[in-house]
């Protein structure tokens, strides 16, 4: 009974370890006001590493994915990548993971559907569908490479609004048994 208590507690306090997401995940609650918090993550995103994420995915150059059809929500960051980057890349692919996973965000339809505005552009239709900003830097942090330090530097703010703008806060298995409309 004894060893049995062990065993669990040591689970638990495993379970329970600081991870190098933390502070991220931490900064992505504040910033959501409210949306977010703690429980929610701990209970339902499950954020590790994962080796070639590229060749395992197929999907080249891929160094994150999320997979917002699973419960646990899934987030998967590639460690050599991680460990090769600074701060910057670390909040920029998390907040953007997150908001695949946790807030239902996809890529800028401008950034991935390149032919459905060759196809108004060949109807005369004039439609601007830069994904950038003036100074080059994309629109948004869900733009599909990781938006690097200095557009973070330059914009973070207006990323930061942007995502929670566009962010419909997934619903976990419980709340969506609890959920009544
Ligand atoms: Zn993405």
């Amino acid at each position: 009974m004894l060893s049995l208590l062990f065993i669990t507690s040591l689970g638990w306090a495993e379970q329970n370890q600081c991870t190098v997401f933390d502070r991220f995940v931490e900064d992505f609650i504040t910033d959501s006001g409210g949306m977010f918090d703690q429980a929610y993550f701990d209970q339902h995103v499950q954020i590790t590493f994962r080796k070639n994420i590229a060749q395992e995915i197929i999907h080249p150059n891929a160094i994150a994915v999320c997979y917002p059809l699973t419960f646990p929500l899934k987030i998967q960051i590639d460690p050599e990548w991680w460990y090769r980057m600074g701060d910057y890349d670390h909040w920029s692919v998390l907040y953007h993971e997150i908001a695949h996973c946790g807030c239902g965000e996809d890529h800028p339809i401008e950034a991935s559907q390149e032919w459905f505005f060759d196809f108004l552009h060949h109807l005369n239709v004039q439609a601007s569908h830069a994904p950038w900003l003036p100074d080059g830097c994309p629109k948004t942090l869900m733009y599909p490479i990781v938006v690097g330090q200095e557009c973070i530097y330059r914009h973070e703010d207006e990323y930061v609004k942007e995502l929670f703008r566009n962010c419909q806060k997934v619903l976990v298995p419980d709340q969506i048994y609890r959920y009544r409309p």
